[in-house]
């Protein structure tokens, strides 16, 4: 088990609601970027003088361009449906991590700069001025939200804190007060082309080693070609995919599937990155800044498609912007959507019968499926509604003979955050992302001991990376997450591959 400096929730067999410890997390904050990472981004290297102005013309301007966020700062009415709604509530007990309280630390100054009566009864209406200690609170706790939209789920008038969270971060960088671990990870994108700062040779070497390893497992020369122009598809996937485990055990599947496919497909040196950190800091100057790579490597390569590898909010983006950031497609072909996701890639080639499973070749494990919260209720895949939940669940059915859902109350639309999502997969936030965890775990863990699961597939590289660190606090193993390409990378028979009933065929005629 994992040793932790702060206490680790208890898991439960029953869900309980916790009651409050006002301030507990209020220590909790991620660490600041340095001035050269701000200015990169386009934002004041530190504090300006004049912030509080600075804030509020900032605050005016977002409340101008988006009118959700008047109508969700005008529309609560404190019914508190959502308390007892996020994952950071119920792993830390702070009320200003219930998502109204939430809300309410950018309402109250919202109240007092906005609305009449905050100006001038700022008491009666909860208006308070925006000073260094609200400032502070903002850093703090909007840094405990990972965009999960799980809330706007149970509020009947819909606000999406989600949002709320984002103007923060943007009116924060704005005055010069940016998260480290996110405007950093822009910056390694702007100058190398992906989050990890791996350049092109070293990618190069990554593939030609993964080409090898597929080679010497199945006998198969399955390719994984980097910067190859007049290929028909582009995979814009995680770079965590390139090295990370289990993600890239989720790479060498989508390469596998393209081969059985009789595609021709091409990684991009230049755009190697699906995620895009731009949406967690709030910041549409710099989600168009990165989404515009993948337009100029898409014309660069002259492909005819593009097909996003397993990234939850990296899909978000794709599915529910791409379009506005970096559209139009029309130079793609337009008989296939844009972009399209490996898993339709690969359920697509299911129904048409051109993909041939082992099933058996799962079987040391007993599989459960987490819904990624940005696929399952940002996006949407396939044709029908709730294609996202169905999909991933139908390919996992198709290459593993043991599959259990955790409870209903936490999967699909109502799943909870891994804890690590929103620009909080920092090592100076693991409190706060083990905390946040909870839920999701204790789901889990009641499958596990129920149905004897063992493993849990997803198709995030955040929730990937997020569950490897956070499963040893809960005394869980780090291998117990897996990727859903990898399911089908193990059960997935390429044609020509050597199989074991091949190996016994020989003997059998040897003998
Ligand atoms: S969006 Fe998710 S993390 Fe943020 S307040 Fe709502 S439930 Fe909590
Ligand atoms: S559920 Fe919606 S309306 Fe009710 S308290 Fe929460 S944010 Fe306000």
């Amino acid at each position: 088990m994992a040793k932790a400096d702060f206490q680790v929730p208890q898991l439960k067999q029953y869900p309980e609601i916790p009651a409050i410890e006002p301030g507990v997390m209020a220590h909790s904050a991620p660490f600041k970027a340095k001035e050269e990472f701000q200015r990169q981004l386009g934002f004041p290297g530190t504090l300006v003088d004049d912030w509080q102005d600075k804030a509020i013309a900032k605050m005016g301007d977002l409340l101008g361009k988006y009118r959700s966020l008047r109508v969700y700062l005008d529309s609560c009415v404190k019914c508190g449906s959502c308390t007892d709604k996020c994952h950071y509530y119920l792993g830390t007990k702070d009320p200003k991590n219930m998502p109204v309280g939430r809300q309410d630390l950018m309402r109250k100054v919202y109240r007092r700069y906005f609305t009449l009566a905050g100006k001038f009864f700022p008491k009666l209406v909860g208006a308070e001025d925006f000073t260094e200690e609200v400032l502070n609170d903002w850093y703090s706790y909007f840094h405990q939200c990972s965009q999960c939209r799980r809330c706007s789920v149970f509020c009947p008038y819909g606000i999406d804190t989600a949002e709320i969270s984002m103007a923060a971060r943007e009116i924060m960088d704005h005055i010069g007060v940016g998260q480290k671990y996110c405007n950093e990870i822009i910056g390694k994108v702007y100058k190398i082309g992906n989050n990890l700062g791996l350049p092109g040779p070293a990618l190069a070497d990554t593939l030609e080693g993964l080409e090898e390893d597929v080679l010497d497992e199945t006998g198969v020369e399955v390719k994984y070609p980097l910067d190859v122009e007049g290929a028909d598809i582009l995979l814009i996937t995680p770079s965590a995919d390139f090295f990370a485990e289990p993600h890239v055990d989720g790479l060498i599947g989508y390469g596998k599937v393209f081969h059985e496919a009789g595609v021709s497909w091409t990684l991009s040196s230049y755009a190697s990155e699906a995620a895009n950190f731009g949406m967690f800091i709030g910041s549409y100057a710099n989600m168009r800044r990165v989404a515009l790579r993948i337009r100029e490597a898409a014309i660069k390569l002259k492909v005819k498609r593009i097909v996003f590898g397993e990234c939850g909010h990296a899909w978000r983006v794709a599915y529910s912007f791409l379009n506005t950031l970096a559209g139009p497609w029309d130079f793609l072909d337009p008989r296939y959507p844009v972009p399209q996701h490996i898993c339709e890639f690969t359920y697509d080639l299911m129904q048409k019968g051109k993909l041939r499973f082992d099933k058996s070749q799962n079987d040391d494990m007993v599989l459960t499926y987490h819904d990624s919260c940005n696929v399952a209720r940002a996006s949407r895949m396939g044709d029908r509604p709730g294609g996202q939940f169905d999909i991933p669940r139908a390919i996992i059915r198709a290459t593993c003979n043991h599959f259990y859902d955790m409870d209903e109350e936490t999967i699909r639309d109502r799943t909870f955050c891994c804890g690590g999502g929103g620009g909080l997969l920092t090592d100076d936030l693991m409190e706060i992302r083990v905390k946040g965890a909870q839920p999701r775990v204790e789901a889990l863990n009641n499958l596990m001991h129920e149905k004897g699961v063992t493993h849990m597939a997803a198709i995030c590289a955040i929730c990937k990376s997020q569950f490897t660190k956070v499963l040893p606090y809960y005394g869980m193993e780090i291998d117990q997450i897996v990727s859903v390409h990898q399911l089908v990378s193990n059960a997935l028979v390429l044609t020509g591959q050597e199989t074991e009933d091949d190996d016994e065929e020989a003997a059998d005629e040897a003998a």
